[in-house]
């Protein structure tokens, strides 16, 4: 595959751009060559500088679950900048996204739009300990919230990826307000309920992680959490940036039964711009500004053009009678069919699936159930599948410790090719 405009464009990109990206992992670092510039995308499909034509898992780290350029978004977007792009002032759109995803995610009675994940997550965080007044916060090994200061410690996604799960520049303060359990071990959070009894302000988790690659919670652990959270007067936060309208039309929140009392949203609900929401039990949502004292404001916040692509987006996923059916069947079929490669070659690996997030995980493990097991994949066997993939014309996350998102637009043509270029990878690295 010849890629020569991409590589000039990188060295180009780093003269003025730190590492060359806007955001580190896109730097393929950890897996090595120069990152692909993309010129267009389409359905399941992205084209990169040089002409070349990949099958796309990345759907932009997780946005595009009806595929890339959908024509309803598009015409959306047209419509909405020919009256204006940003008001600063309440739209009608506005209220219509708060509406709809109270219906989708009922334990969500009042939202706040933002405008990243990032945002959501820093937001509903001093709410949490606005409202409960205490100061600690429990967060999870290799769970990724964002870059707030409060969330860079034993985080996962790029900043595991890069080997800084703790951040330089997060003040010491900062680091010792966050404590850290681990995922599906019950008793290392019971154990810090514990110790720092009427403390806590919140617990927050990814409630199906996609940043360490996907881990499912065991019901034992997350109907655990649920509990020492109400004993103790904390706040459930899920952070459903990533599964939220993706591992189910409620989210992983309908998936597990089980109800936080905030959760955060990103991604899905911007339809490919940037967007965040924080909500959850109105009586929580209404210690914000301008009712309550806790401030959050935001110049952006509630965009036209994203609320535009992100509403049109949610009405699709909403009103589609068999949507998550549909995409369920792609993702069973994907998922089984690289399973079946691994038994047929015998080649150590465990998949890891929930809806259409899933993951490969390059390990002679037999399971990978919490950050311990993440950290026993061999990531250089990895970088070169990886690579392998890329030359045949499969566009993965550049990282062992990331999901990999299956979108409606993903034809059987597109997943079969998928299925037989993976086969051919990992034969190769017998
Ligand atoms: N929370 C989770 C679970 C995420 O996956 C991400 C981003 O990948 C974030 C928060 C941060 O979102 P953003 O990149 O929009 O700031």
């Amino acid at each position: 595959m010849n890629t020569e405009k991409s590589i000039k464009a990188f060295q180009e990109a780093v003269k003025h751009i730190p590492g060359g990206v806007n955001s580190p992992v896109r730097a393929f670092k950890s897996v090595g060559g120069d990152p692909l510039f993309i010129q267009s995308a389409k359905g399941s499909k992205i084209t990169d500088i040089d002409n070349n034509e990949y099958i796309d898992y990345v759907a932009s780290w997780g946005p595009m679950i009806l595929g890339h350029s959908h024509p309803d978004v598009i015409e959306a977007l047209h419509q909405t900048a020919i009256n204006g792009t940003s008001f600063g002032a309440p739209t009608l759109m506005e209220t219509e996204m708060a509406n709809l995803i109270c219906e989708m995610i009922p334990s969500i009675e009042s939202v706040r739009m933002v405008n990243s994940g990032t945002e959501a997550t820093m937001s509903a965080l001093r709410l949490a300990r606005g409202y409960t007044q205490r100061d600690l916060v429990i967060k999870f090994e290799g769970c990724y919230h964002g870059h707030g200061d409060s969330f860079l410690i034993k985080a996962g996604s790029g900043a595991l990826t890069l080997g800084t799960p703790n951040s330089p520049g997060v003040t010491k303060g900062t680091a010792s307000d966050t404590l850290t359990a681990e995922y599906n071990n019950l008793d290392s959070v019971l154990s810090l309920f514990n110790e720092y009894k009427e403390q806590i302000a919140a617990v927050i988790l990814e409630p199906v992680t996609g940043n360490m690659g996907v881990v499912r919670p065991t019901d034992e652990f997350i109907q655990g959490v649920r509990k020492a959270c109400t004993e103790n007067g904390t706040l459930l936060i899920f952070d459903e940036v990533m599964t939220g309208f993706r591992v189910a039309k409620g989210g992983a929140q309908e998936v597990l039964g089980i109800r936080p009392d905030l959760t955060t949203l990103g991604k899905i609900i911007g339809g490919g711009l940037p967007v965040g929401a924080y909500g959850g039990k109105k009586e929580i949502m209404d210690h914000l500004a301008p009712n309550g004292p806790v401030y959050q404001a935001g110049t952006l916040s509630g965009n036209p053009m994203a609320m535009a692509a992100g509403l049109t987006t949610l009405k699709l996923l909403n009103s589609t009678p068999d949507f998550y059916t549909q995409l369920e069947e792609k993702a069973q079929f994907l998922s089984a069919g690289l399973q079946n490669n691994l038994e047929q070659l015998k080649f150590p690996g465990v998949i890891n699936r929930v809806g259409s997030m899933f993951t490969l995980f390059f390990t002679k493990e037999n399971e990978v159930q919490n950050f311990s097991d993440v950290m026993k994949c061999d990531t250089e066997l990895f970088a070169k599948y990886f690579r392998l993939s890329l030359e045949s014309g499969i566009y993965t996350a550049p990282s062992q410790f990331e999901a990999g998102f299956v979108s409606i637009a993903h034809t059987k043509e597109d997943l079969q090719k998928t299925i037989d270029a993976s086969f051919n990878a990992l034969k190769q690295l017998k």
